[in-house]
C-alpha cells in the first residue's frame, strides 16, 4: 500500500515515521502529479491558509479531484481542508467532508494541551495544538471518537474521508492511524 503524506509544511514527518512503522510504502507529496502515484492520502496537521496558499489554484483542484476518488486522512489542518464549511474566519475547503469546523476554536487558554478521548470505545491520549472544532456533521457522517462533558466529534469518517481535530501522530498509540491503514485497505480491494 502506498500512502502519500501532503509535505508542504506542518508535521508530516511524524505521519511519516507512524505509517512506516504500521508497514505502509510513503511517498512526501511536494507536486500534485505525484497523486497519482498514491492510494491513500494524508493531509497533516500546519496552518490551514498556508496550505491553500501553497498549494495555489491548480493544486487546489487536483486535490479535490483526489479526495473525490481516493481515501484521504486530514488531521487538524488537513481536517479543516477537507470539510464543506470552514469558520472564524471563512476559508475555502476541499468539500470533502460534510462538517462545520471553527478554526482555533478553543481560544488562547487552551492553545495546546494533552486530553483524554475515547475512540472506538477506549480511552485514548489526543494532542491538540491550536485546535479546530466540529461544530456540525451532516447525516452521512460517521463520528468515531469524541472528547469532553459535551462528547465533541475529535475523528469523523464520511465513506474514504477521515479526519481528526488533534495529532494521533504524537502519541504512542497507532489505533487512528490503523484505523486509517484499514479502510485504505479495503477501499483497494474494493
Ligand atoms: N490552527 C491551525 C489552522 O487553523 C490548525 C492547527 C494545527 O494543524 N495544529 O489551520
Amino acid at each position: 500500500m502506498r500512502i502519500g503524506v501532503l509535505a508542504l509544511q506542518g508535521d508530516f514527518d511524524a505521519h511519516r515515521k507512524r505509517l512506516e512503522e504500521l508497514g505502509a510504502e510513503v511517498v512526501l507529496v511536494k507536486k500534485p502529479e505525484q497523486l497519482d502515484e498514491i492510494d491513500g492520502l494524508i493531509i497533516p496537521g500546519g496552518e490551514s491558509s498556508t496550505f491553500l496558499k501553497l498549494l495555489g489554484e491548480a493544486g487546489f483542484e487536483k486535490l479535490k479531484q483526489f479526495v473525490r476518488v481516493k481515501p484521504t486522512f486530514g488531521t487538524c489542518a488537513g481536517a479543516i481542508l477537507l470539510a464543506t464549511d470552514v469558520e472564524n474566519p471563512q476559508q475555502a475547503g476541499l468539500g470533502a467532508l460534510d462538517i462545520v469546523i471553527r478554526r482555533n476554536a478553543y481560544g488562547r487558554q487552551v492553545d495546546s494541551s494533552i486530553r483524554e478521548g475515547v475512540f472506538a470505545g477506549s480511552p485514548t491520549e489526543m494532542v491538540f495544538i491550536r485546535a479546530p472544532k466540529i461544530e456540525r456533521v451532516g447525516r452521512e457522517v460517521e463520528v468515531l471518537a469524541t472528547e469532553g462533558k459535551d462528547k465533541d466529534p475529535v475523528v469523523v469518517r464520511q465513506g474514504k474521508i477521515m479526519a481528526a481535530t488533534f495529532h494521533p501522530e504524537l502519541s504512542d498509540d497507532t489505533r487512528v492511524h490503523r484505523a486509517f491503514l484499514d479502510l485504505v485497505s479495503n477501499e483497494t480491494q474494493a
